[in-house]
């Protein structure tokens, strides 16, 4: 069963014109344009503000398929067997990926365990899930139910989905317990490197455009000739203004379609304000404490890049120092001059801003290895009098922050940079 635009628009109003398949809407700046036919492994960029508007992806559907089987068989084995193991003295603790996880329900962190367990869990399994529901009906050219939601949810969780920002966790959390403790690491971390290179190839090879026309193969809708179309962010449609006031839905893929984000200034700006209130207390309050021979000390993120410093493990404080200390800081201040430029309608340098807003996008979510390298710590280093690690609620503020900043960047729309421009040639 396909849903096609006819449930949502009656079919008068509609005019789906295949042919102009070779026109395109660039998703940064709504530029409009058209597109010259491609080989599979060129791509193609916007004239005006130069992001990718569409990537040739050579043969992949064969190779697709492979990696989402192979990415299901190397989930289950990662997360059922044995990850990492821990030997102090004559005590060893062996824990597999799901363990951090469960010491932090056993411990009451519900935001915490929330946080770790949709990330690490939930998210990459419907990845692969929808990886598999999609690839392989489409290489048997078999259409089954709700597909055009699938794809949907596969982009929008794709940025939540943190399976490579947890394997530096790993390395950072088994850097740290180097000194104290033997490592060793056991099949499932194997399995789950090898899972991490599989799913990022899966993504690359991938071809969502092609997807989208399988499932619904009209990409252009328009009421009447000549309106102003927008692109839908989710499927890439191109949907005219008059039917997007009359629906505000996308008749291809169904989901919410604006021609701008509403309010986006506003609730960037919320989620931002938030971040920066919770990010003080994330910074000067403890992460974690650790007990040695009935010794008790705590650890703040600072106080952790300086101890590795100390340690003279330059390498990995300066990848802690960048990701919990300079992206953060950056992402806010970055997001505050983008609401900012936009609010007083600044119209050089739109370019340079458009693409520190694909920069905060791509980088905000690698701020996740500090929590995730508490849990592992937690989860691990549970030596009764000897050696234990507990979380502290610096840590929860912190994972909120990281989390506000990626909403607020998801909430701002970067075509009001463009509009700028659009105001000025009108006037
Ligand atoms: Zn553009
Ligand atoms: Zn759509």
């Amino acid at each position: 069963m396909r849903s096609l635009p006819q449930q949502v628009i009656s079919p008068a109003a509609v005019q789906p014109e295949t042919e102009k398949h070779d026109l395109l809407l660039c998703r940064d700046c709504g530029k409009l344009q058209a597109i010259a036919p491609i080989s599979a492994k060129q791509e193609l960029r916007c004239s005006q503000c130069n992001s990718v508007l569409h990537r040739g992806v050579g043969e992949w559907l064969q190779v697709a398929c492979a990696l989402a089987i192979t990415a299901a068989v190397l989930f289950v084995c990662s997360v059922s067997l044995p990850f990492i193991t821990l030997e102090v003295g004559p005590q060893s603790q062996t824990a597999t990926i799901l363990d951090g996880f469960w010491a932090l329900m056993e411990r009451q962190q519900w935001v915490l365990a929330g946080l770790v367990i949709t990330t690490v869990f939930v998210f990459p399994l419907f990845e692969i899930f929808a990886f598999l529901y999609l690839l392989i009906p489409y290489s048997f050219n078999r259409h089954l139910p709700q597909q055009h939601l699938i794809l949907r949810w596969l982009r929008q969780v794709q940025s939540w989905s943190m399976l490579e920002v947890f394997m530096l966790s790993v390395l950072v959390a088994s850097v740290k317990l180097a000194d104290m403790a033997v490592l060793r690491m056991e099949i499932g971390f194997y399995m789950f490197t090898a899972l991490v290179m599989v799913l990022i190839l899966a993504w690359i090879k991938m071809d969502r455009s092609k997807l989208w026309t399988w499932i619904q193969p009209h990409n252009y809708f328009i009421a009447h000739d000549g309106e102003q179309v927008y692109d839908c962010r989710v499927c890439h449609a191109m949907v005219g203004e008059s039917l997007i006031d009359r629906h505000n839905a996308c008749p291809r893929c169904l989901s919410v379609l604006h021609k701008r984000i509403p309010k986006s200034l506003e609730k960037s700006t919320a989620f931002l304000i938030a971040a920066v209130l919770l990010y003080i207390p994330s910074n000067v309050l403890p992460i974690m404490t650790y007990a040695t021979l009935g010794d008790v000390a705590t650890d703040t993120i600072l106080s952790g890049v300086i101890e590795l410093v100390a340690a003279g493990l330059w390498g990995i404080a300066l990848v802690v120092f960048t990701a919990s200390i300079v992206v953060p800081i950056a992402k806010i201040l970055i997001l505050a001059y983008l609401i900012l430029s936009v609010k007083v309608g600044m119209k050089r340098g739109i370019k340079h801003r458009a693409w520190l807003y694909r920069f905060i996008e791509f980088v905000g979510r690698w701020s996740m290895v500090d929590v995730y390298v508490v849990t592992m710590l937690v989860a691990l280093v549970q030596f009764g009098f000897v050696y234990t690690v507990e979380p502290e609620g610096a840590i929860i503020a912190f994972g909120v922050v990281v989390v506000l900043t990626m909403i607020a960047a998801e909430s701002f729309d970067p075509r009001l940079l463009w509009d700028a421009l659009d105001e000025s040639s009108s006037e």
